[in-house]
């Protein structure tokens, strides 16, 4: 049997578990010299899988995803922006328009009741607070969309 020995190819398929026949591992259990090229051939798939992903940076996939990414954040750079303008000038809008009547909404906090006061301010934080949440749920489900589904490396 000694004479016999594994090709490089048993070897490496039995390393890959392509092959798991009894005879090979016999003579694995029977011959150094076998057993060293199996050792030589492990270390040479662990070393490439080491090295692989360092060796390869031109990924296509990373490349396209790093465009997408770059393109998507300068729209929503820009689209952010236009929300902002746009707030901002309805904003003024309605506060220049309700300079007049700001004496008078303020009367009808002070004739109120503190407690009435109170609940106002309440409702009006709750309703931010729903606000935001259902913004920062929408945010969380395009984030997850984007990077679960279609950032999942194809193999
Ligand atoms: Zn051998």
């Amino acid at each position: 049997m000694k004479n016999n020995h594994l090709t490089d190819e048993t070897l490496q398929a039995f390393l890959l578990k392509e092959t798991q026949a009894d005879t090979v591992a016999l003579h694995l259990s029977e011959c150094k010299e076998c057993t060293t090229k199996l050792e030589y051939y492990h270390n040479l798939i662990v070393d490439i899988t080491k090295v692989a992903p360092e060796s390869f940076p031109f990924e296509i996939t990373t490349i396209v995803m790093d465009k997408i990414m770059l393109y998507e954040q300068k729209k929503s750079n820009k689209q952010e922006f236009i929300f902002w303008l746009l707030l901002t000038f309805i904003l003024v809008g309605i506060s220049s328009l309700s300079i007049p009547f700001i004496p008078k909404i303020l009367t009808v906090f002070y004739s109120k009741s503190i407690f009435t006061t109170l609940l106002i301010i309440g409702t009006g934080l709750i309703v931010l607070l729903f606000l935001f949440a259902d913004i920062y749920q929408q945010y969380k489900t395009k984030e997850e969309k984007i990077f679960k589904n279609n950032l999942q490396p194809i193999l």
